[in-house]
């Protein structure tokens, strides 16, 4: 018995372990629970929950399932034995008995979970023990894998320049600055604590910064935002653990290692963004808010460095040259002008797919009793034992499809809801004062009186032509094309065209009184079902059909479409090597994140600086482990 307990020492980890609502406490509450207990004894066949020892277990993960008739919280647990079995003795006969069973029942490891990565800032620092300088030069002085000489030998620092304060450029600069590179990080927009005075600033009195606002400023796109950290990576890979734990540490509330669906919100990323900031500069990181990289320094094909331009204080500058032994840049899809750049440069870039369409608003209430029926009650904006409640939606349209006429572009488009915002607010992502485009916010608590989502359909290089955009940046043209007509439609002033769902289907103005927005800047009844080309429109149609399927209730007429979104992720790739993470037609260049075209959302966006960090710390010499 001795040697088979010695078998299943360590942790254990147990899944699908399903609570009923009315036996849990409630989503807020992340420990051991009398009604978890009874299901972990189950999952044992214990008979006597009462008699486990709570500390003996810990939850791993916790979400909500509202799909069956019978809502439940479900948990994962990690079960230590040794601990189980010094608290109580009983439960021997039971764990020798414990089989894995895949999905159900897992051995972790003898010593405990070792597929956790430890925060980021300790894997960086632990990297530090293998730094080696690769190859020297006879002069001592080191040079890179590729034998490049170090402009700045490692006495002097490596000198990156990181173009971008979004998720991807903090985390690069966060690995670079751990290694030891000497990290500027240039940013167009604003500190958060004047970006949010400038989003005030529009929001109340329609005054848009076009450097400082909800896409360009500190944090990037995803500060005034709903803060979903969800991400298709995979939320048990260690990089995305390394990225929460990350954000953890810079203050971000625990329980986003452990909720199924963790989100922040806007009021819990600001602060995040100052701890981050303070960290980084503690390191040596320069940073330069309201100071746009206008272009890069290039010497045969070698970037060199950047030109910028101080664009608060002085917009009409010609501009300061910085040098840099490698540029890195995180400038997100909203950066057009960068990528105009780019493309004098010859930098070798590709259209990208992407998705455009509109956000469809409608009371959270009503999405709330669709996906909960009477345990809707139990919301109370935010407060209650169940999560606000949200839905994903998708369907494949083939232009073959009974009852559509798809008769140009792409033959099978995929239609989807997107960034949905539970308890959120439809907000203005424009850059430019000439074009419209929005997607939503919420706080953490996600208590507003609405629930939005962006409806988007996906779109091609077939789409793009049709209008006769040429080049690399064909799809920047469309969403351009899309966002001057949403502008129009409103007439101006940042004022939102809408319809109602119902009528947008039977193609007619919304001329009754219109549902109330939460978007601030005012509404105008439109035609939207005359905005995209019939294919898109017609897509869009047949899925809010098979959505009300799906979710009844959905296609109502308070419910109401919101044009336009058209930056779900990047028109374009830039491309660069899958190892050195570096352009494939400029050295010293790195483009990464969103508006490269490597990341989608927050998370991966943090995950792909996360890499190139360590690839470009490879490149320099600070780093000789693996990526
Ligand atoms: P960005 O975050 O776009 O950052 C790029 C930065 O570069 C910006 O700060 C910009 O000012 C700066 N910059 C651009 N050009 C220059 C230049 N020439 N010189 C200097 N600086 C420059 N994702 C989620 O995962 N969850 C969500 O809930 C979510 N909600 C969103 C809500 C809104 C309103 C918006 C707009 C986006 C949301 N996203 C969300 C998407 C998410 O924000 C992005 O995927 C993510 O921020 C991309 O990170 P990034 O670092 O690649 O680029």
């Amino acid at each position: 018995q001795i040697n088979e307990r010695d078998k299943l020492e360590g942790i254990w980890r147990l899944f699908k372990l399903e609570v009923p609502v009315e036996k849990d406490p409630g989503k807020d509450f992340l420990g051991v629970s009398d009604g978890l207990l009874e299901q972990i004894a189950k999952a044992l066949k214990f008979s006597v929950a009462s008699m486990l020892p709570p500390e003996a277990f810990t939850v791993v993960r916790k979400s909500f399932d509202a799909r069956k008739k019978e809502p439940k919280f479900v948990y994962t647990v990690n079960m230590d034995v040794n601990q189980l079995l010094s608290l109580q003795p009983r439960t021997l006969d039971f764990i020798l008995k414990l089989e894995p069973r895949i999905g159900l029942v897992e051995h972790l490891s003898q010593q405990g979970d070792s597929g956790v990565s430890g925060d980021l800032t300790n894997i960086i620092k632990n990297c530090r023990g293998d730094v080696g300088i690769t190859g020297s030069a006879e002069d001592g002085v080191p040079a890179n894998k590729n034998g490049r000489l170090l402009k700045n030998p490692i006495t002097s620092k490596p000198k990156v320049a990181v173009v971008g304060s979004g998720p991807s450029g903090l985390f690069a600069s966060l690995v670079l600055a751990e290694f030891g590179a000497d990290v500027t990080l240039i940013e167009r927009g604003q500190a958060v604590e004047q970006r949010g005075r400038d989003i005030g600033a529009l929001v109340v009195r329609r005054m848009l910064q076009v450097e400082s606002n909800f896409c360009f400023g500190e944090g990037g796109a995803g500060t005034w935002s709903d803060g979903k950290l969800v991400t298709r990576i995979g939320k048990n890979s260690s990089s995305v653990l390394a990225v929460l734990e990350t954000l953890v540490n810079f203050g971000a509330p625990k329980s986003i290692l452990i909720s199924g669906k963790p989100h922040l919100g806007t009021d819990k990323l600001v602060p995040l963004l100052r701890n981050f900031r303070n960290y980084l500069q503690e390191l040596g990181v320069t940073i330069r808010f309201g100071t746009r990289v206008d272009d890069l320094l290039v010497e045969g094909a070698q970037v060199m460095g950047v030109r910028v331009s101080d664009s608060v204080s002085n917009p009409s500058s010609t501009g300061l040259k910085l040098p840099f032994d490698a540029v890195v840049l995180a400038v997100g899809h909203s950066a057009r002008d960068t990528y105009q750049m780019l493309l004098c440069h010859d930098v070798e870039m590709v259209r990208k797919d992407f998705a455009v369409g509109l956000r469809v608003e409608h009371p959270q209430e009503l999405i709330n009793s669709i996906q909960y029926s009477e345990l809707a009650n139990e919301v109370q904006s935010g407060r209650g034992k169940v999560p606000v409640a949200d839905y994903k939606v998708a369907e494949f349209v083939n232009n073959q499809h009974e009852g559509t006429s798809l008769d140009s572009g792409p033959t099978n488009r995929s239609c989807y809801s997107f960034c949905m915002c539970p308890g959120g607010q439809v907000v203005l992502t424009s850059t430019d004062p000439s074009e419209l485009c929005i997607n939503g916010m919420s706080f953490s608590r996600r208590s507003s009186r609405w629930a939005n989502a962006a409806l988007v359909v996906s779109v091609s290089s077939s789409d793009f032509e049709a209008f006769n955009f040429e080049g690399p940046l064909a799809g920047v043209d469309f969403q351009r094309e899309f966002e001057r007509r949403a502008a129009l439609m409103g007439g101006g002033k940042f004022v939102v065209p809408v319809q109602t769902v119902t009528d947008f289907l039977e193609g007619t103005l919304s001329v009754r009184s219109l549902p109330s927005s939460s978007y601030r800047l005012g509404v105008k009844a439109a035609n939207l079902h005359e905005l995209f080309p019939p294919n898109i429109t017609q897509a869009l149609q047949h899925s809010l059909l098979t959505f009300e399927k799906e979710l009844p209730g959905f296609v109502s007429n308070i419910a109401l479409l919101h044009g336009v979104e058209t930056r779900t992720s990047s028109p374009v790739q830039i491309t660069r090597s899958g190892d050195t993470y570096e352009s494939t037609s400029l050295k010293g260049l790195y483009p990464i994140g969103e508006g490269a075209g490597y990341a989608g959302g927050i998370v991966s966006a943090a995950v792909d600086g996360m890499y190139a960090g360590f690839a470009l710390a490879k490149n320099l010499g600070l780093y000789n482990g693996g990526i």
